[in-house]
């Protein structure tokens, strides 16, 4: 028999869907030694999802790569209600601001799944810095050995056979527990056949298709009916990895869960509403096709227009003409004139057609969520391949992301030995919350959208058009994602009672997370401290100025996922003359606890070239070699600026170096690091970020605050001795001492 050729990785991905490709970009910024492997020839094209919310832009913006997304897609602004009017006839009830203004620098916008597919492959290959492109990177000689080693790109064409667990070995973090056989696939083997037309279409990776690899039968198989040499040389194709952990990303038909065995089944129920999707260039007299729109018709069913880049508009539409009563859908019935006839009839007195037509699809709605997320924090599940839902509040590619930049710091950091392995516990803890979260939202947004609208209160089996625009505009906490909140564990310290009571009222119910969407034991603060770092919650962004050179900032720009947890020193009034002595020595006496006794115990981390001067610094990746990596905690501070100057704007009246060197980091190679301190004060250019007042934190107290790498608030606690060992708790519990062999 012919040998399988064998392998050793810390991670294997499987599936380079956005879920994939966000883990192996996680992976990669730390340098990680992982693999990611999908069995197409190629990425995605065209169509597929196209929304991005407000927090997976903010996730980008934290890799480098939400600009390149805000600048080629279309941004969508408002929204417009359309329903029948008493004749029956539609017309627009209202128009109102798609979202929430003030939650966040970024609003919703539309590109198609493909293009953020080449960033996040553009982004992965930048993570090694320009010095492997050829280029002049001057890393230092460890980062430059951990780059020519783990460089991560996509291994297409290829799939896995077999996956078994050394479940003994599971609990030995320095094992490889995970043995998987790949396939290395021949083209044709790796190419979905486009189904009824010329044009691209989703069918082939629809769920009113059977999954396709049903039409790959396992090698094995295939290999013996054509007789011994067969075999053989199948055998030669394959490969025996063996691996510390292994993530599924391999979306809703996923193998790798599968594999895992049928506890792993998804639980939940296919709805009958049949959808079909057409990416076109309208033509049309509807005036509102430039705008999201929903359209109730009467009688017709509903649809709803997202418009896009390169004057393409999506269209959604309710397939009511196709039946599911016996439980099939004749798939053959479907195809784009079918579709556009049924947007036609929903659209009507309005005309609408089209000359091009880019990608269209139609599918099945399934609400579906898998019990587990992982089997002993061995292998993973992430994306679609653990929750399935309609895309309607365009949250699949969302969802499918936020899981993975959930997981991926976790497991890179655990594979550095930075993190204590059962932090990787509080994936599924997080992560399943808010799958369950999502598909209870999705059941009741479709069935609102879905239904039919009410002709009036008595119309007991029709929808309220007032329910459904209601329930649109209290979902923006959830679908943005801004209002997720994660629940106590090691990550994040939990609340006392009275902490509880207080940052409940804090929130604004009438904007917030639906109530049945965050349980409210879920939502927790040290209010008193700050009203805004809400613990559990993302930490938000507000423009600060940099004290060395008064250039403004968004403060995320400072916090890049790379891999560091931070400290955020809102250190108050340090400038005003009536507080500064007082408070300055608090903030210096917490440096000073900070670099004697705490940071000397915690890991170093060695740093990426990909993870700097994302935003302006200087050429993106390119990063000078320092003496020593830097602490896994990166200290920043921000203090609130006072004084004002003859023109009416405030100037700062301290120097830097007159601040514990822990807040400007000396390097004997590169000099103090100017890049930490930040006051909040008016820009001369820019306005004013009144961060102090967004983030409720009291000028002249402050407040320090805790933020995980993927810029979740873990604590929030005082600035003086009563804080320290709430931070040290915090953070022996997640970290691993310092030690030779961290990385
Ligand atoms: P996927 O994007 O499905 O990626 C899975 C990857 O794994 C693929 O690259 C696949 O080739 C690979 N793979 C699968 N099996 C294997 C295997 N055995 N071995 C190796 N590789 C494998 N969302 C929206 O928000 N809006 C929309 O309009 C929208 N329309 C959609 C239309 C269709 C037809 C589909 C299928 C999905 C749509 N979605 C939409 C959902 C959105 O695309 C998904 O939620 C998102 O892509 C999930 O990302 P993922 O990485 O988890 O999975």
């Amino acid at each position: 028999a012919a040998t399988k050729t064998a392998s050793k990785t810390d991670v294997l991905i499987i599936g380079a869907g956005p879920a994939g490709l966000m883990l192996a970009l996680w992976l990669a910024r730390l340098g990680v030694d992982a693999r990611i492997v999908d069995k197409r020839t190629d990425k995605v094209y065209s169509g597929q999802a196209d929304g991005f919310q407000v927090r997976s832009l903010e996730i980008l913006d934290s890799f480098g790569i939400a600009d390149k997304i805000w600048n080629e897609s279309n941004h969508m602004i408002e929204v417009c209600f359309w329903n029948p009017d008493e004749s029956g006839c539609i017309r627009r009830d209202n128009r109102v601001v798609n979202g929430r203004a003030g939650l966040s620098r970024f609003h919703e916008v539309v590109l198609h799944q493909g293009r953020a597919e080449t960033f996040f492959l553009d982004a992965i290959r930048d993570s090694y810095g320009p010095s492997v492109a050829g280029g002049v990177g001057a890393t230092d000689n460890k980062t430059r050995a951990l780059v020519q080693e783990r460089r991560i790109s996509v291994e297409r064409k290829v799939m896995p056979t077999s996956l078994t667990i050394d479940e003994q070995g599971a609990g030995d973090t320095t094992a490889y527990p995970v043995t998987v056989t790949l396939r290395h696939l021949s083209e044709a083997e790796a190419t979905p056949t486009q189904m009824l037309s010329n044009v691209q279409d989703g069918l082939f990776r629809s769920n009113l298709n059977p999954p396709d690899d049903i039409t790959m039968p396992p090698r094995e198989a295939q290999a013996s009916d054509a007789g011994p040499a067969a075999t053989a040389a199948a055998a030669e194709n394959d490969e025996v990895v063996q691996c510390k952990y292994v993530v599924g990303c391999d979306g809703a038909h996923s193998w790798t869960r599968k594999a895992l065995g049928p506890e792993f089944d998804m639980v939940g129920e296919m709805t009958d509403y049949i959808w079909g999707v057409l990416d076109i260039v309208p033509i049309t007299d509807f005036p509102d096709i430039r705008n999201r729109t929903m359209i109730h018709s009467a009688s017709n069913g509903s649809l709803m227009v997202i418009p896009r880049e390169n004057r393409l508009v999506r269209l959604y539409i309710q397939l009511t003409e196709v039946s599911v009563g016996s439980g099939r859908v004749d798939r053959s019935q479907i195809k784009p004139d079918m579709i556009i006839k049924a947007a036609k009839k929903i659209m009507s007195p309005y005309n609408i057609d089209y000359h091009y037509c880019d990608w269209w699809t139609a599918y099945q709605i399934g609400q579906r969520v898998g019990n587990h997320f992982s089997k002993l924090n061995r292998v993973f599940l992430a994306g679609d391949a653990v929750h399935t839902h309609s895309p309607k509040a365009g949250q699949g590619m969302n969802v499918s992301m936020q899981d993975t930049y959930n997981l991926g710091w976790k497991l890179g950091l655990v594979c550095k030995n930075i993190l204590q392995p059962s932090v990787l516990s509080t994936y599924e803890l997080e992560r399943k919350a808010i799958a369950k979260q999502l598909i209870a939202f999705d059941h009741r947004f479709s069935r609102l959208f879905s239904g039919r609208p009410a002709k009036d209160i008595l119309d007991e089996t029709g929808v309220s058009m007032d329910e459904f625009a209601s329930a649109f505009r209290q979902s923006h906490m959830f679908t943005t994602a801004v209002g997720i909140c994660y629940q106590p564990s090691v990550l994040v310290a939990g609340p006392t009672d009275s902490d509880k009571s207080e940052a409940i009222g804090s929130i604004d119910e009438n904007e917030s997370v639906p109530q049945e969407h965050v349980p409210q034991s879920q939502a927790h603060s040290t209010s008193a401290l700050s009203t805004a770092c809400i613990v559990g919650m993302r930490f938000p962004s507000h423009q600060v100025l940099r004290h060395a050179d008064a250039r403004p900032w968004q403060l995320h720009h400072k916090m890049p996922s790379d891999g560091r947890f931070r400290l955020v020193v809102f250190g108050g009034e340090l400038s005003s003359p009536s507080t500064s002595s007082s408070q300055l020595d608090r903030v210096n006496r917490l440096g000073a606890w900070l670099a004697d006794t705490l940071l000397p115990r915690l890991p170093t981390i060695t740093l990426m070239p990909g993870t700097t001067n994302l935003h302006g610094g200087g050429r993106p990746g390119y990063s000078l070699a320092t003496q020593k990596p830097p602490s896994i905690i990166d200290v920043l501070l921000v203090y609130a600026g006072t004084l004002q100057d003859e023109e009416g704007l405030a100037t700062s009246s301290f120097d830097l170096l007159g601040l514990h060197e822990v807040y400007h980091p000396f390097d004997p190679k590169l000099g103090h690091d100017y890049d930490k301190v930040f006051v909040d004060r008016p820009s001369h250019h820019d306005g004013e970020g009144k961060a102090y007042e967004n983030y409720g934190i009291d000028r002249t107290r402050g407040a320090l605050v805790g933020v995980r790498p993927d810029g979740y608030v873990g604590l929030v606690t005082s600035l003086d001795e009563t804080g320290w060992p709430e931070v040290s708790k915090w953070l022996k519990g997640i970290l691993e001492p310092r030690a030779n062999g961290n990385e």
